[in-house]
């Protein structure tokens, strides 16, 4: 394995570093989550980035160049990680990461000439719509109904837990096209319009973020946005559920929050000593700064497999289980650090990093269950990597 830049990547990874400086405001307090950025300014700032990666031509760096990409997943993951290290939002992981690939993989001629341009210029905005209130990691479970009529399906169900549904144009779903066959082999893969009549967004209000609810009543979908064949959905799922597990996101933000709390410790003092001088603190801040390294690697394995053309499948999970627990085990270290007074929200004049690491506790609790929990990834570790029969 060998994972250093090349000479163009070191280029672009300072071209990224310059953009990010240039269009970061000061006091940047939204999310670097596209998907998760809240309604007004902080939405329309996200969507205006958004457009912005697009004129750079960065939504498809690991795209083949057949579809104007440049064919380079180690671009892409500079370009995730430093976004997501400084909370710029602007990095399209439904669409550009997950969606377009997939429509690359198994999408008809007309799909990926219709929605991967506009995917790459950052002008049309995808959700996901897979888990179901009966079907999340049992997902080939979901009951969402999708009746043939010929030119078009007529869908009806409910999907939950769709991240950003609130301002996306279009969300890729699982229906089910043969309640007769077996569970896996009856379900289609369609991409819906969250603008077509039959169609309603709820938001699901929670602790850590931006869900929403998806009704369809009686929906039409045509014919021609059905990817892969009919019954085969399940089979177009494994992909994006490759694509989404094999994320930086949630590794570079944990980075920075380290890097923020290892700051407080060296800015604060506590009974008359810095906080850096405590063992139990100096400790606890070198064992997250291994765990850090070790997450980025993992991560990066990743991205050597794809540029080697290799297939990549419980190595994702590897990756994702530990850089979720990564990210839990320093905001809980960010919590105890900054004191009982952590436990304080923003606006309360006592709240250390106006309770930066509170927000981030309860934020972090949902990262070993999105994209799969941590029981599903390490049983797919055990049976895919390490040859386990099934339990
Ligand atoms: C932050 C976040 C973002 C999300 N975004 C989206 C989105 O955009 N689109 C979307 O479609 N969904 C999304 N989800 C939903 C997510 O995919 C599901 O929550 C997840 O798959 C788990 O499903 P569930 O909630 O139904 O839990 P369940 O499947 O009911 O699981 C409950 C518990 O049982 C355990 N369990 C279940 N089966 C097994 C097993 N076989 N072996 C061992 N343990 C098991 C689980 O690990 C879990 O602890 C999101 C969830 C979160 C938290």
């Amino acid at each position: 394995m060998d994972f250093s830049f090349s000479e163009e990547d070191r280029k672009f990874h300072q071209e990224v570093l310059e953009f990010i400086k240039k269009e970061l405001p000061k006091n940047w307090t939204g999310t670097g989550l596209l998907q998760e950025a809240k309604d007004g300014e902080e939405w329309e700032f996200a969507r205006g980035m958004l457009r912005k990666v697009g004129d750079k031509g960065w939504h498809s760096l690991s795209w083949p160049k057949e579809y104007g990409g440049q064919d380079s997943a180690t671009k892409q993951f500079i370009l995730s990680d430093e976004m997501y290290y400084h909370e710029l939002p602007g990095v399209d992981i439904q669409g550009a990461l997950m969606c377009a690939p997939t429509l690359i993989q198994y999408g008809s001629e007309p799909q990926k000439k219709n929605f991967l341009p506009k995917i790459a210029r950052g002008e049309q905005v995808w959700c996901q719509g897979f888990s179901e209130p009966g079907a999340g990691s049992d997902l080939a479970a979901v009951s969402t109904r999708a009746v043939d009529k010929g030119d078009h399906f007529i869908v009806d169900g409910q999907k939950v837990w769709s991240t950003g549904a609130m301002h996306a144009d279009w969300t890729f779903i699982l229906a089910r096209t043969d309640p007769e066959a077996p569970k896996h082999k009856g379900i289609s893969f369609l991409l819906v319009d969250l603008k077509s009549p039959g169609v309603e967004v709820r938001f699901l209000p929670n602790i850590v973020g931006t869900y929403c609810e998806i009704f369809f009543d009686n929906l039409v979908v045509p014919r021609e946005n059905l990817v892969g064949k009919q019954n085969d959905g399940w089979r177009v799922t494994g992909a994006v559920l490759g694509y989404e597990r094999s994320g930086i996101h949630r590794i570079a933000a944990a980075r920075r929050n380290l890097t923020r709390l290892i700051e407080f410790a060296k800015e604060t003092e506590r009974n008359g000593k810095p906080l850096f001088a405590d063992p139990v603190i100096r400790n606890r801040l070198a064992q997250l700064y291994v765990e850090a390294e070790a997450a980025r690697i993992l991560a990066h394995r990743i991205v050597w497999m794809q540029g080697a053309g290799k297939a990549v499948d419980h190595e994702a999970s590897m990756s994702r289980v530990f850089g979720a627990e990564f990210q839990q085990r320093v905001a809980q270290a960010g919590l105890q650090i900054t004191g009982a007074f952590g436990q304080l929200d923003e606006g309360c004049k006592w709240a250390p990093l106006s309770g930066f690491f509170q927000r981030q506790y309860f934020y972090a609790a949902a990262a070993t269950v999105g994209a799969g929990t941590a029981e599903i990834q390490r049983n797919i570790i055990a049976l895919r990597g390490l040859g386990l029969p099934r339990g």
